[in-house]
């Protein structure tokens, strides 16, 4: 039995890992991809953050306040009344981002690029008044390669165990509580159940499955085209929150999801299977799964392997259809819990 189960090892699972044992406590983070892709999909991010009154935007004299953030992200967003926990979440990221965000970035000794940048300004509906965008020096892929390191040199190190190709596939609840998790260790095709007191879920949104983009589609537009450029973590696919909802949790915005197109690499770029010399027009044949092909090669900071805390093996559970289960676009019931709110769970690419 670990204190702390972290599911999924994106920037969000490496991040709460690390605040997790900067608290002493124990950790078991699963990640199904590989040792050499740890680190999801933030490793072919740009590293752009949206910050409100940072020392840059004085400097540039941009006169931005948490404020007129909030009504930009209300608008931009189209936020309803509705919306509880998405303006609750627009009030809080506005108000503490400075501190929240650009403070500890520059507390892990990155360093932004020196000029902020205007993206989103929006064109039927006004999207961004001033400049807010900070580049990463580095990008997404140097914060990862940061926090990485960090968390595998962690001095509370010895409570931690990292598990790579392990594929959790349901949310494991005794009398009403998530107790951890079991999965199939994709390596081996062994069985595990990691037993925890408390249960993340940092698996991305559910749009790496482009079954999962077509059935969530947003119902107001036009039917989803025939050829989807996806360049979502591919395996973020929503197997998690399914769970999640058996178990009564209530998921939101489902149909809010961000497909990443400009995460497709250059169909002419390394991987891609066009012989040389023909014209643009040719297919890539690896396009829709080429961001698992081309892997940053990431230098490996991890001590060697030591024994899983609350993990048991066993035969592999019998693996999930191929077909994606569909999720409720809209809320469901909340069955356990005491409380309604408790269980939302929100999501997005
Ligand atoms: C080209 C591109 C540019 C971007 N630019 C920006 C930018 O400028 N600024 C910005 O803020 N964001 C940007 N993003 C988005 C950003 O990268 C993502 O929002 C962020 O990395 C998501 O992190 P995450 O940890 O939530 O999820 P992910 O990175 O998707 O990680 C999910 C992890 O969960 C694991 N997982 C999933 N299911 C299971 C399971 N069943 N069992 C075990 N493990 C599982 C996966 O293996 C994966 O490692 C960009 C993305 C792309 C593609």
């Amino acid at each position: 039995m670990t204190n702390n189960l972290v599911i999924g090892g994106g920037i969000a699972g490496i991040v709460t890992a690390i605040e997790l044992l900067d608290g002493g406590q124990s950790v078991v983070l699963i990640d199904r991809d590989s040792r050499e892709r740890f680190g999801g999909l933030a490793l072919w991010a740009f590293g752009g953050m949206a910050l409100v009154g940072t020392p840059e935007q004085k400097k540039y004299r941009i006169p931005d306040s948490p404020e007129l953030a909030l009504e930009d992200w209300i608008r931009f967003g189209e936020l309803g009344p509705d919306d509880h926990w998405p303006r609750a979440w627009a009030e809080c990221y506005v108000r503490d981002c400075r501190v929240w965000v650009y403070d500890w970035v520059k507390s892990l000794g990155m360093k932004f690029m020196p000029a902020v940048n205007w993206v989103e300004r929006g064109s039927a509906i006004k999207g961004n008044s001033v400049a807010r965008y900070h580049l990463l020096w580095g990008t997404g892929k140097e914060l990862v390669m940061n926090l990485i390191t960090r968390l595998m040199n962690h001095p509370n190190g010895d409570r931690l165990t990292v598990l790579h190709e392990h594929r959790a596939i349901g949310l494991i609840v005794r009398d009403g509580k998530v107790s951890g998790c079991d999965g199939v260790d994709e390596a081996s095709g062994r069985s595990f159940v990691v037993e925890a007191e408390n249960t993340i879920v940092a698996t991305g949104g559910i749009n790496g499955s482009v079954e999962q983009v077509r059935r969530h589609w947003p119902q107001h537009w036009p039917e989803a085209p025939a050829r989807i450029l996806n360049g979502a973590h591919p395996y973020a696919s929503g197997e998690i929150h399914h769970s999640a909802a058996e178990h009564g949790v209530r998921l939101t915005h489902v149909q809010n999801m961000w497909n990443y197109a400009a995460g497709i690499p250059h169909p002419r770029g390394p991987g891609c299977s066009r012989p040389k010399g023909r014209p643009s027009a040719g297919r890539c044949r690896r396009l829709p799964r080429l961001h698992l092909l081309e892997s940053p090669r990431c230098p490996d900071p991890r001590p060697p392997a030591r024994p899983i805390a609350g993990l048991q093996g066993g035969e592999p559970p019998p693996r999930p259809t191929p077909q994606q289960p569909v999720l409720p676009t809209r809320q469901a019931t909340l069955a356990h819990g005491a409380d309604g709110e408790a269980g939302d769970l929100a999501c997005g690419g």
